[in-house]
Parts: structure tokens; C-alpha cells; sequence
């Protein structure tokens, strides 16, 4: 088989700023050993997420110039309803400015305390907007999703057994919502299986539950089920979308995913009482129903942006493309993630520095020196992201302690990614002279964002 190449020439560019280690470490010192605060042009390649960070394509470009800004029934939303519908079969459609703000406004509706919104794994925007409505998040993962050295075709499902136990113990009157979250973004980014989905939408209307899909990646995952899954392999993917999508009452998205949008999102749904709220609400927090949020010329950019994510040479290339990396690491000793998942590939910190005990945060020390050594950005999802405080202020630790590298969409060639390699295995070979960090200031809350540490002496 031959090289599978990016399926896009470049016909506009953006410099790279290029520094020393010399100066990295000194910017690493003034940034607190904390990546979120590095100036994005101290940084070489930027994996730091996967989100509003996409290529738009001349296509795009050129919607944007189209967008009409009308306040009310401009085309861009005719342009972005349709998109929306032929892909999801949902006939109401409800623009937003990220997911969130989807998530926001359903939540506000259905949530509230003694409730439970049941998922394979909540994002934590989905989980924060669940808790700030006072209601209950569960994560019901499948027992392969929680290992992360062993492969499964589909470790992003969720347990059916642990759910219809879950609807039994709660009650399915106080579970407003089952969310799957396709792909499983904080599980590694790994598909979930359309027999899953089949599964859960029988068990969702046996006991009269809403259920949702959080879309943000469907495209990946409906390329994961043309490959891994019996009986998909002839299927294209937006035939595999329009079946996925039909087994749901209703999804929300953030267009920064798939639909290579810097900016935007939507709800999508049957339920018209349901959707009649969620309109009421929209108004007052986001706009009026045609542009909820966004401007003419986003909708355009995302009704494009959708089409084009389906395109299986795209897609083909997305997903060898974190293949690759993930390939290139594993041979080299390098401790992964198996299989590769749709949008980033994961470090295993723990096991990359057994020396560093989980107190001095093993995945920000190796993130730090992916940086200091060649200017790559990536981020912990670990202790210092998910850790928490017992009433001694021992630390509660992280249940894996992993290094994300998200891959933007469309931005960076073979060679970026070659040389993301090269750095990560020159480092993987001085292990043992990595320092653990510790906290010297901390926010109460979404501590990641802002803390600031220290190496140990
Ligand atoms: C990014 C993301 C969201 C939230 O979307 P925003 O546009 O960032 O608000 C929700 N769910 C998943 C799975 C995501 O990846």
C-alpha cells in the first residue's frame, strides 16, 4: 500500500516562531511550568487540543464571504439546518455558540436536584453544566475503556448491564437523559459501536428515557464502525451517521469538533414541547432562533465544514494519522494508548516515569519537558487535572495519570508529526533525569487552567 497523503495542498500559511530549549526553559520558568500559560507563538507545534484549532478548507473561506447576516431567516441558517438535518434525521434544529451552550440550555430544562443523567463518560463541560443544574452525573464506561495498554475495537461503549442496573436503582422516572458520547472524548477518544448504540436506545425506550448522542465527533466514530464493525464495511459514512443518529431523540455539538469550525454548535432533536423551551431559553442567553450566538457566516462555514468531515479520504487520513504517531511511540518503548483513538493519541505518564510519585504530578513534568525539549504543546489529564483534596489535604490522585496530544484538524503535515515523534522519544530516553512539580497556587476550582508549580528539588 502506498503512503496515504494529506488530502489538501496548502494555499495559505502561518509562520512558526522558532526558539531554543535555552529560551523555552526560561518561558517554562515565567509560565509557571504551566503550558496554558505559554504565549501561543513560544510554541512549535501546539497539540494542546483539538478544539476550534481546524484548517478551514477555501470552500469554507468562501461561505464565510456568503454568509448572510440577516437577523431573522437569514439562508446561512437554511444552508446550516439542512446540513444538519440530512446528516441527523432530527427535524429541529437549534444553533448555539459551542456545545456548551447546548448543553447549558437542555440541562437548565431537565436537570435539577435528585435527578441523574447516566453516559459511557461525560465531557466535563456536559458533567459541570449536569452538577450546576444540581443534578447527579453517572459514568457507566465499559470495563475495556478502562485499560489503557490493552486494545478493544470499541472501548468507548458503555456497560448495558451497569445501566439497566443503574435505571433500576434510581428509578427511570429521575433519569431525565441517557448521553452517549461519541467518540468518548475523555475515554481516550475511542468509538462507540452502533450495536451499542442499538442497545442503549432499546433500553432508553423500554423505560421511557430521552437519549441523547453528544455529536462533537461523530464522523470519526461513524469511520470507526465502517472499519471495525461487521456489516458497515460497504456502507458510506453519512448512510452510517443517518443510522446512528436514527436510534437517538436528540444530539448536542460543538462545531469546533467536526465540522472545522473555529466557533459554533447546535442542538438537534424530535421532542417539539421540549424544543419550544429550549428555543425560550436561547433567546434570552444566546439569540434569536435562526443565529443563536453566531454570525451568518459561521453557519455557513459549519453547514460546509459538515459535509466535508464525511469525506472518507479525509477521514482516512485523520485516523492513520493518530495511527502513526501512536505507531511510531509504541515502537520505540514509548508508553500509549491501544489502540489509537480519532483525535489525539495518550501518553501514559505513570508508566513513563515510575520515579515520579503521583504527588509531584508525573503528567505535567513530562508535558513540561516535551516543551523544553522541542516546543510541543500537549496537556496533563491527570492529578492535576482531576485531582482532589482528603480533609488532611492529602492529594486523592487521578485514577490514570495521562499526557493528551490532540491533533488539530487539517493543520499539520507528516514531517510536524515526524518531529513530535523525534521529541517525544529523545525524551522517553532521558526519563530518568525528569523532576516531579509541585503546586505553589491553585484555583479552587478547574485547577489545570491557572495553578502554578515548581519543580521539586
Ligand atoms: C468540546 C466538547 C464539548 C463542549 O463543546 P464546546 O464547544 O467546547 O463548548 C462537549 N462534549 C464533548 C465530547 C466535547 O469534546
Amino acid at each position: 500500500m502506498k503512503t496515504i497523503i494529506e488530502p489538501f495542498r496548502i494555499k495559505s500559511v502561518e509562520p512558526i516562531y522558532f526558539n531554543t530549549k535555552e529560551d523555552r526553559l526560561h518561558i517554562l520558568e515565567k509560565a509557571f511550568y504551566n503550558p496554558f500559560l505559554i504565549h501561543a507563538n513560544d510554541v512549535l507545534v501546539d497539540l494542546l487540543t483539538d478544539s476550534g484549532t481546524s484548517a478551514m478548507s477555501s470552500s469554507q473561506w468562501a461561505g464565510i464571504m456568503q454568509g448572510d447576516e440577516s437577523y431573522a431567516g437569514s439562508p446561512s441558517f437554511s444552508n446550516f439546518e439542512k446540513a444538519v438535518k440530512e446528516i441527523t434525521g432530527f427535524p429541529i434544529v437549534i444553533p448555539t455558540h459551542q456545545g456548551r451552550a447546548a448543553e447549558k440550555i437542555l440541562f437548565s430544562l431537565l436537570g435539577g436536584k435528585g435527578k441523574y443523567f447516566i453516559s459511557n463518560t461525560l465531557f466535563d463541560t456536559t458533567r459541570a453544566n449536569i452538577e450546576f443544574s444540581g443534578a447527579e452525573g453517572i459514568d457507566l464506561l465499559c470495563e475495556e475503556g478502562k485499560h489503557p495498554a490493552t486494545p478493544a475495537p470499541f472501548k468507548g461503549n458503555i456497560n448495558i448491564e451497569a445501566l439497566k442496573k443503574t435505571i433500576n436503582e434510581k428509578g427511570a422516572e429521575n433519569i431525565p437523559m441517557v448521553i452517549i458520547t461519541v467518540t468518548n472524548n475523555s475515554g481516550g477518544g475511542q468509538p462507540v459501536s452502533m450495536q451499542n448504540i442499538k442497545e442503549v436506545s432499546s433500553v432508553c425506550r423500554k423505560n421511557k428515557i430521552p437519549f441523547f448522542i453528544d455529536a462533537c465527533r461523530f464522523a470519526e466514530n461513524c469511520y470507526f464502525i465502517k472499519l471495525r464493525e461487521k456489516g458497515f464495511a460497504s456502507k458510506s459514512v453519512p448512510e452510517i451517521a443517518n443510522e446512528l443518529f436514527s436510534y437517538a431523540d436528540g444530539c448536542t455539538m460543538s462545531a469546533k469538533k467536526d465540522a472545522f469550525a473555529n466557533i459554533g454548535g447546535f442542538l438537534a432533536m424530535h421532542n417539539q414541547q421540549l424544543a419550544q423551551q429550549c428555543r425560550n431559553l436561547l433567546i434570552i442567553t444566546e439569540g434569536f432562533t435562526t443565529y443563536g450566538g453566531l454570525a451568518g457566516r459561521d453557519l455557513e462555514a459549519i453547514a460546509i465544514g459538515l459535509k466535508e468531515v464525511m469525506e472518507e479520504q479525509y477521514l482516512q487520513y485523520r485516523i492513520r494519522s493518530i495511527e502513526y504517531l501512536t505507531e511510531k511511540l509504541s515502537a520505540a518503548g514509548v508508553p500509549v494508548m491501544q489502540p489509537a483513538g480519532g483525535h489525539a493519541v495518550y501518553i501514559d505518564a505513570k508508566e513513563f516515569l515510575p520515579h515520579i510519585p503521583v504527588e509531584q504530578y508525573p503528567g505535567q513534568a513530562l508535558v513540561c519537558a516535551l516543551y523544553a525539549e522541542g516546543g510541543v504543546r500537549s496537556v496533563e489529564i491527570g492529578s492535576l487535572m482531576f485531582g482532589k483534596y482528603d480533609a488532611d489535604r492529602k492529594l486523592i490522585p487521578a485514577q490514570m495519570e495521562l499526557v493528551r496530544l490532540a491533533i488539530p484538524r487539517r493543520v499539520y503535515t507528516q514531517s510536524h508529526i515526524d518531529y513530535v515523534a523525534e521529541v517525544i522519544i529523545d525524551v522517553f530516553k532521558k526519563r530518568n533525569e525528569l523532576k516531579g512539580l509541585m503546586i505553589t497556587e491553585e484555583a479552587p476550582v478547574l485547577r489545570h487552567f491557572t495553578a502554578q508549580l515548581n519543580p521539586v528539588k
